[in-house]
């Protein structure tokens, strides 16, 4: 009785959710019957903040031009708006202040014909961090080292709510980039360089955001970006070509995207860069029949910052901007991102009118958007301001951010046990990230480029200020106010003799997109002066590293006596820096990358097979999943269901995990897969299942694992998806077990 009557309730929801659906439907197509031609291409523009904001933003009661934005909205029909005035000094607003700005855009859309809701997108990347006083967290490349996918789901709830609080509607987030190319100045802004794990904490940050429906009062949309293959440019810098076939494409690149699509992701931002010839936003292949017919997605998608326009600036695939529009909109880009005039809905008109871009596309685009607006609740009243202002920035949310940033702090290195510290030693603080936030923090925080130290918040600790928390015995620092100060070396050497140990904290000023290019992962060459002169004293360096790719750090590392990677941690990372440090908080961060070595030595974990020549090893300073704790763990016993399965069948596995040392910890333990022979060349290993747990001193825990058939798959010589049969192989530690796939 009770299986049908639970089996009734989900059929019930199921038809619920049917209905709504059908419900959602009619409305859009009520709509658009109503709508005027040059209303419905208003609904696919979308206009930066600045282009309304009050000369003088910064005054709490004026912060819109109410002239321009009725002039946007009333005479052009402008359906979306993005982001916040992106000058560096410009202090973000507060709660309040949003909701005002939004409160002003509502009235406004109230005021048109058809009452149709302006959707406001916002980057939230790393919590709500356009709101100040936001609760903000690790970036993603921290939060795949944490390998514990409950804290991307909560970052996603949070972030959701703190932004809805903000009379916010959608997040320009996640970013399902695959990190395969360290130089990049977005690295950091990925779950780095592994599918499965970026496909699994992407899914699961959208499920925190959206839960099962996305127009509940603390719940938004999210967008999947940038599709596809942005990540992977060949000379590294940012919107430059990337070189990428079709079997890596779908291999390496695309698999994130249909796994962001298959938990609910309603919007898709499209590649500003271009793949093997052909930008992303005029890519019919990537945009329509792989994006729509393959992954089976329904919502509509955005084009990146400015970007139809470069078809013909930059990319000249175009003629004229009036053909990028057309050959945009064509390959299935359905909303224009910033326009800072209305030249792309004067054009689409244009285009419509004449029939070059047939009416029956222009609806397809405005019926998603629509469809989006009304799942996302916007047709209905705004949640209360003090029921979600209630749940902003609170205690809980910080705490999360807390863990996520313990949890994803590295521990690379650790000889003679050196950490944790004992409170009373004595330490010197030196180094370019030691006093300072916005190097936790990175890009995207209160500002684009995160590096205005000035607006950061006063109540939020640096590492230094968190060591002298924590510490009991005398801590000196020696170093600057700004990243940039020179750190005079002679003074740190001086100090480094009065004390037992040397905290050296270097790493990057923050960044992202094109301002965060380099030429070389090179350190600078002051770190790389100070860190020597520190380690020629003879005393222990713990060594800490704060930035958002991995900077060479090899001949510091070899020599110092503790490695802690702390990538960009987030703004509670100074405490649980701390708590590491001293032993509070036992690490079990790993790393999501592979931290490489030389400056050229670019391997990926899940490299090709290579002949064993010495240079071609895959001989990383730190190889994908390397994390080090206060406790160590074993794995043994590994065995399978099977010796021999029937294809199609799911692959059980089991494999037992101690705690052998003598502290409580947590452990990410990594499943991997290879398959031994196969028609195409296939990766010494793939991870294919992870499962973070706690244990504690001497205890042992039995793990079950199911690798469902479609983690035995690859493309095959015709580029579609297939499974082989033959000799797998999955490893887990040190363990190895053997099965063989049956042909049925
Ligand atoms: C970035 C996107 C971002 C957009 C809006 C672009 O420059 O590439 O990631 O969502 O700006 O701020």
């Amino acid at each position: 009785y009770l299986l049908t009557s639970f089996l009734f309730v989900l059929m019930e929801s199921a038809v619920v959710a049917q209905q709504n659906d059908q419900i959602i439907e009619h409305k859009v197509q009520t709509l658009l019957s109503q709508m005027t031609l040059e209303e419905k291409i208003g609904q696919m523009t979308q206009i930066d903040f600045s282009v309304v904001a009050a000369a003088d933003g910064q005054t709490l009661d004026n912060p819109v031009d109410v002239a321009k934005l009725e002039n946007a909205v009333l005479k052009y029909h402008v359906g979306s708006i993005l982001n916040t005035t992106n000058t560096p000094d410009y202090k973000p607003p507060y709660i309040e202040k949003w909701r005002l700005i939004t409160q002003t855009i509502r009235n406004t859309a109230a005021k048109t014909r058809l009452k149709i809701p302006i959707i406001y997108g916002i980057d939230a990347i790393h919590g709500a961090n356009y709101t100040y006083n936001a609760t903000l967290f690790p970036q993603a490349i921290n939060m795949a080292a944490s390998f514990n996918p409950e804290l991307s789901f909560k970052e996603g709830e949070i972030t959701a709510r703190e932004v809805k609080a903000s009379g916010l509607d959608w997040n320009f987030y996640p970013v399902m980039d695959i990190g395969r190319q360290p130089l990049w100045p977005r690295l950091w802004e990925t779950y780095g360089e592994d599918v499965y794990l970026t496909s699994v904490m992407g899914s699961e940050y959208i499920k925190g955001h959206q839960g099962d429906d996305f127009g509940q009062p603390t719940k938004a949309p999210t967008c999947l970006k940038h599709y596809v293959g942005y990540s992977y440019p060949l000379n590294g810098k940012d919107r430059t070509p990337a070189w990428i076939g079709e079997r890596a494409l779908r291999e390496y690149f695309l698999p994130s995207f249909a796994a962001g699509v298959k938990a609910g992701a309603p919007t898709v931002m499209v590649n500003s860069g271009e793949v093997d010839g052909i930008p992303g936003h005029a890519n019919y292949q990537y945009l329509t029949t792989i994006l729509r017919g393959e992954l089976g997605f329904k919502g509509f998608t955005i084009s990146d910052w400015e970007d139809i326009i470069r078809l013909y600036t930059r990319d000249k695939v175009a003629a004229s901007p009036k053909e990028a529009v057309k050959i945009a909109v064509l390959a299935g880009v359905d909303m224009s991102m910033v326009p800072f005039d209305f030249s792309f809905y004067q054009l689409l008109l244009e285009l419509a009118q004449s029939g070059e871009v047939p009416l029956a596309r222009i609806d397809e685009a405005v019926a998603r958007i629509l469809k989006v607006k009304l799942q996302s609740g916007l047709f209905d009243p705004p949640p209360e301001p003090l029921a979600v202002a209630g749940n902003f920035a609170t205690a809980d949310a910080q705490a999360v951010s807390r863990q996520a940033a313990a949890e994803s702090v590295i521990l690379a290195k650790n000889a003679g046990a050196t950490l944790p510290l004992a409170k009373h030693s004595s330490v010197l603080v030196t180094g370019p990230t030691a006093n300072l936030l916005s190097v936790l923090n990175g890009g995207w925080t209160l500002t684009w480029q995160g590096d205005n130290e000035r607006l950061y918040p006063q109540d939020k600790q640096t590492l230094l200020a968190a060591i002298r928390q924590k510490s009991s015995g005398k801590v000196s620092f020696v170093g600057g106010q700004a990243f940039n100060d020179e750190i005079d070396v002679d003074a740190a050497v001086a100090a480094a003799a009065e004390h037992d140990y040397i905290i050296l904290a270097i790493g990057e000023k923050p960044y992202t997109e094109t301002y965060g290019n380099i030429d070389s992962l090179e350190l600078d060459k002051n770190q790389l002066k100070l860190g020597q002169a520190l380690l020629a004293t003879g005393k222990p360096v713990i060594l800490v590293y704060f930035g958002g790719r991995p900077r060479i750090i090899t001949e510091l590392a070899e020599q110092a006596s503790a490695v802690v990677l702390g990538f960009l941690p987030g703004m509670e990372a100074g405490p649980a820096l701390a708590d590491i440090l001293y032993g509070d908080v036992n690490p079990s961060g790993k790393l999501p990358i592979t931290y490489p070595r030389h400056t050229n030595d670019i391997v990926n974990y899940d490299h090709k097979p290579i002949e064993k020549f010495d240079v071609n090893d895959y001989r990383p300073l730190y190889p994908f999943g390397h994390g080090l704790s206060y406790t160590s763990f074993k794995t043994s016993g590994l065995h399978l269901s099977k010796a021999s399965y029937a294809q199609g069948e799911t692959i059980e596995l089991a494999v037992y995990v101690k705690n052998t040392g003598t502290r409580t910890g947590k452990e990410a333990v990594l499943v991997y897969l290879n398959d031994v022979a196969a028609s195409v060349t296939r990766p010494n290993k793939q991870l294919k299942a992870f499962k973070k747990l706690e244990l504690q001193p001497g205890e042992e825990q039995l793990l079950n694992f199911k690798l469902e058939p479609e983690a035995l798959s690859f493309i095959g010589l015709d580029m579609k998806r297939i499974i082989e049969p033959g000799d797998f192989k999955i490893m887990v530690g040190d363990e190895v077990a053997q099965f063989n796939l049956r042909q049925n």
